[in-house]
């Protein structure tokens, strides 16, 4: 019983000094980190495709940072790419190393890539000037559109995404710089004078697109062409044919006069055909028809005569575009 009782005391003592062994090394670790503590400390060494760039003590705030600059898409920067993120290694070293966290961030945005995106206008595909936005590329075709410039069709915008980033334009000298004028597609400026119904020719216009088809309203002989002549400005054609001729009607249409005109023309109708354009038959010995009549291209409207200011039997016919006088001969008896 004794035995026992002795052997469980020298397990006791044996206990306690193992705890004052581990107490010993818990102090002695303490002190250690103490001393280590006082000497260095833990950070990071950052690395960029391998490159040792510095030291940081807060990865954290450091890569923040960098996801913040990635991130950032003011202005015309659609995205920034770098190749590779900075690498962290976790390091105790000597407090005397310095972190240099404004140096990292620097060398890794000078890696990166800003892609910038923006709009050309562009010309023939050829691009011509530069926006910021894609309204304002639409604004730009818009308005030419509007304002029917002629160049409209090799007009268009397209999306730039680049590296370099070119100069916007404001659209308003980008409109007035594209815009083409529209020109006149009526001749009105071969005409300078116009007093009534006498219209005065100075040059003379090339054939206009009349819409409409016209054919010869008699078979005969050009006496008088259309222009200047000694006793001032011819404004229809001469064909001469044998009084009684039947005249048709060049174009259907509608007769807007038919009677006695007292400026030369004697017995006269006139029709129109839509599309501004309008036919003039003078000198008639008669009439087959009456103002207001809807009439088909090739039906009688009167007969050739000499009525009116004339030395023979002839149609004078005269075509006229938005009331200005047209050389016949462009579009018949050429
Ligand atoms: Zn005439």
């Amino acid at each position: 019983m004794l035995k026992i009782l002795k052997s469980i005391k020298s397990i006791f003592v044996h206990i306690r000094s193992s705890l004052k062994f581990i107490f010993l090394l818990i102090i002695a670790t303490i002190v250690i980190i103490g001393i280590i503590s006082l000497v260095y400390r833990p950070m990071y060494s950052v690395t960029l495709n391998g490159e040792f760039i510095g030291y940081t003590s807060n990865k954290s705030k450091l890569q923040k940072r960098i996801n913040e600059y990635l991130e950032n898409t003011e202005g015309n920067v659609a995205f920034i790419d770098v190749k590779n993120l900075p690498e962290y290694s976790l390091c105790l070293l000597k407090k005397e190393n310095q972190t240099n966290d404004d140096e990292i961030f620097e060398k890794i945005k000078n890696s990166g890539t800003t892609y910038y995106e923006y709009y050309a206008i562009v010309e023939k595909s050829k691009e011509k000037y530069y926006v910021a936005t894609k309204e304002d590329a639409e604004n730009v075709i818009n308005k030419l559109k509007e304002k029917k410039s002629t160049n409209v069709s090799d007009l268009g915008y397209s999306q730039i995404h680049s590296t370099e980033l070119k100069e916007f334009k404001d659209t308003e000298s980008i409109i007035t710089a594209l815009y083409e004028k529209p020109t006149v597609t009526i001749a009105s400026s071969a005409y300078s004078t116009y007093t009534g119904q006498r219209i005065v020719s100075n040059a003379t216009p090339s054939a206009q697109v009349l819409g409409i088809g016209l054919i010869k309203p008699v078979s005969g002989i050009i006496t008088s062409r259309f222009g200047a002549r000694s006793s001032g400005n011819h404004k229809g054609l001469d064909i001469a044919t044998s009084s009684g001729t039947t005249i048709a009607a060049a174009a259907g249409g509608t007769v807007t006069f038919s009677g006695w005109d007292s400026y030369g023309l004697g017995n006269c109708v006139k029709i129109s055909h839509g599309n501004g354009v309008t036919t003039i038959y003078g000198h008639c010995s008669k009439l087959y028809v009456t103002s207001g009549q809807k009439v088909s291209q090739g039906e009688a409207i009167a007969a050739v005569g000499s009525t009116g200011n004339s030395t023979g039997p002839h149609l004078h016919l005269q075509i006229e575009v938005n009331g200005v006088p047209q050389n016949p001969q462009l579009y018949l008896y050429k």
